[in-house]
């Protein structure tokens, strides 16, 4: 194995128990043990976003295009725009996605856990109310 040009894959939909509206994503890596990295870039059309949902070992989103939000359960929602990189801890409940009015994109990397782990990489949950979605 050398340093080599990945193949392109698919881009491929969101499914619809875990997105509300379509989005799109490209898996750009995807680590064989012993790595556990995982590297997409997720788009969002407007008004698209995630479930509630939460990371086994945290995830880190930057976002490449557009306006969006990300937001913590019980927590103040955070405006995204191009350039910002968030952080949300391991086991912590969230969502993100894009303004009602806006595309978004972002680059999410996170990791599996480890082997004796058990655990989910991502435990999807509840989709957003209407309320919990920005108006
Ligand atoms: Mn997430």
């Amino acid at each position: 194995m050398s340093t080599h040009l990945q193949l392109k894959g698919p881009t491929v939909t969101g499914p619809e128990q875990w997105f509300t509206g379509d989005v799109y994503f490209n898996a750009y890596y995807t680590g064989q043990e012993p790595s556990r990295a995982r590297l997409n870039l997720v788009r969002f059309t407007p008004g698209a976003h995630t479930a509630w949902h939460r990371h086994a070992v945290g995830q880190t989103l930057h976002v490449t295009d557009g306006v969006g939000y990300v937001q913590t359960r019980g927590e103040e929602l955070i405006e995204l725009h191009p350039g910002d990189t968030v952080y949300t801890p391991a086991g912590e409940w969230h969502w993100h996605g894009a303004a009602p009015d806006q595309f978004m994109s972002h680059l999410a990397l996170w990791e599996a856990p480890g082997p004796a782990s058990g655990e989910p990489e991502t435990t999807w949950g509840d989709k957003l109310t209407t309320s919990e979605y920005p108006a």
